[in-house]
This record gives C-alpha cells, structure tokens and sequence, in this order.
C-alpha cells in the first residue's frame, strides 16, 4: 500500500460514524422476563442473542417463583428492577396476576407474584401483561417502530388483539369477537364461532380434523403443511385484520407474533393480503405493512426489558 493509500485509509476510518448510540447503551441492573406455559425467558441486554431461555413447569405457584428467581441471577447477578411479563389479568399497582391458568392450577386465582419476587431478589419488581410487553418490544424494536397507530395480533395458544393508537397501549379482546355465528364452541368463554376457536392453537387442530377424521395431533404444529387448510385460515384471520381496519382509526401496520404465525405465515399471510384488497375500497387507510414480528419469540421478553431500563434509566428511554 502506498503512503497515498494508507492516508486515504486512516481518512475514511475516522471518518466512520460512530454505531447508533442504542447500541452502546448500558444499563446495568434491568431485567425483563418473560413467562408463559411452555417456558420462561430472561435477558438484561437488548441484543437477541442475549436473551436466556429456560423451561417451566406449569403446576403450583413456588416452582414457577424457583424458575423466574434463577433466570433473573443467570442474566443479572445484581438485579435492581425487574419487569415481568405474564398472561392473566395483571393488576401492576397491586402487583399481582390473576387467572393465568396456562401457568397451571396454581395461578387460577390472585398471585401477589411482584411482592413474592421483591421479597427474594431485594429489588424493584413490576408486573405487566405478556401482550403489553410483545407490544412494547413490537413498537420498540419490531415490525411496528415508528407507527403510531398499529395492531399486533397474536396467534398462539390464544388469539389476541392489541391496539396502538396515537402511540398508547389499547388492549382490546376483538380475539373473542364473532367470525362465524353459530361456529365451533370457545374454550372457557360462553360464546361460539369466535376468531380464537378457528385460529387459536388449541382450536386450530380440531377444525383440521373436521375436514380430515383421521387427523389425531393435538397440537397446531402437527397439522401438516396443507395449501388449501392454512390459506382458509388466512382468509379468516384477514376478516380480522380487515375488521380491524374498519373501526374507524387508520392502521400503518399490523404486526403478527405468536407460535402459529411463525410457523405458517408464509400460508397466513397471503390470505391476509387477498381479503385486505378485496376490502381496500371501503378502508379509509390500507395498512402499508402486515408482516410477522424480526423479533421471533424474544419479542415479549425485550419488551419487558425495555420497560425495566426506563424505569431503571429513564434518560436513556428511547
Ligand atoms: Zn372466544
């Protein structure tokens, strides 16, 4: 290399900009944690490939303390605030969870779960709902950065629908609203033909065996890759989207995360597009993205990470 080069070289480098300062963010002590019936994921960093997942078995309340209390050390010797993501109905200023049976029978009724993990790690715990975290991580780091008003749909054991609008968090149970009058029995909920008993994952199975008697998994990711079955299952769920477009507030994206989207979106989603352009001519605003999250199944937990540092740092808050 000649001198001329090398100076050429040393000129470029430094005048290299420095990595967006997100990147470099440190924000020792925050914890986000995830749990859910299947598993329990922690991280104290932003970056994916940082998150710890571990298992949990879903049954009495103290086990699932053990699991939560190791992944919060694992991640972060010296936790000072922990935000945690849970399914069931969370009340964040009592600091408990009720409901959340998918955590097992001991979680049917109120768990003060933030005092028993405060009481244990000695330091700041909030409670917050799972939904409300993927979509804190959605908004933050996903599918739905910079959109003010979006939707993320979930599809996983459940459906659920949360809603953005205008930049705040609108929980909304539209997962339970009615696709089919007279459709298939809800689990757990006196009603029939809503969208969870097509799309949800404990439902999925059993519509496949209406249309195939010798099927006999029992869960959605045991269906096989059937063309014709999964892009009815996309037409649905683009009902829904379109449903959703039609409540009056202009939708810039619509996020999909959850186990079945993950797996089958490549069937899901054309489905979706077809009944959003059937429709375009009656919505006011034609979302210009429907995608599933980048965030893969860590979206929840870097949600509730994210929350943790605000209110660890909340200069840092970005
Ligand atoms: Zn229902």
């Amino acid at each position: 290399m000649t001198d001329a080069q090398s100076a050429e070289t040393v000129a470029v480098a430094s005048e290299t900009p420095p990595p967006p300062a997100k990147t470099r963010v440190q924000a020792p002590g925050a914890v986000g944690v995830h749990i859910s019936g299947v598993g329990c994921r922690a991280t104290a960093s932003i970056s994916p490939d940082r998150v710890w997942v571990g298992s949990l078995m879903p049954g009495d309340v103290e086990p699932v303390v053990d699991s939560i209390i190791d992944a919060v050390l694992t991640v972060e010797p010296h936790p000072k605030f922990v935000v945690v993501g849970t399914p069931g109905h969370v009340n964040s200023e009592l600091g408990t969870v009720t409901a959340a049976a998918n955590l097992g029978h001991g979680w049917r009724g109120t768990v003060g779960l933030a005092e028993l993990l405060r009481s244990r790690l000695g330091c700041e715990v909030e409670l917050c709902n799972d939904a409300e975290a993927a979509l804190e991580g959605e908004r933050r780091r996903g599918a739905l950065v910079a959109c003010n008003d979006g939707a993320l749909i979930t599809l996983s054991h459940g459906v659920g629908v949360a809603l953005l609008h205008d930049g705040i968090q609108q929980p909304t149970e539209l997962g339970h609203s009615v696709s089919q009058f007279g459709g298939p029995e809800c689990r757990g909920r006196p009603h029939r033909g809503c969208y969870e008993s097509y799309l949800g994952g404990w439902a999925l199975p059993l519509r496949y065996r209406e249309r195939h008697p010798d099927f006999h998994g029992v869960m959605a990711r045991e269906i096989p890759d059937d063309h014709e079955f999964w892009t009815e299952c996309g037409r649905r769920l683009g009902d829904l989207v379109v449903g959703l477009c039609l409540l009056g507030q202009p939708l810039e994206a619509i996020s999909f995360i959850g186990s079945v989207a993950q797996a089958r979106h490549r069937y899901l989603l054309p489905g979706v597009r077809a009944r959003v352009d059937e429709e375009a001519a009656l919505l006011v605003t034609r979302p210009r993205s429907l995608r599933v999250t980048p965030l893969g199944d860590d979206v929840s937990v870097l949600g509730a990470f994210l929350m943790a540092r605000d209110l660890l740092h909340p200069f840092l808050a970005a």
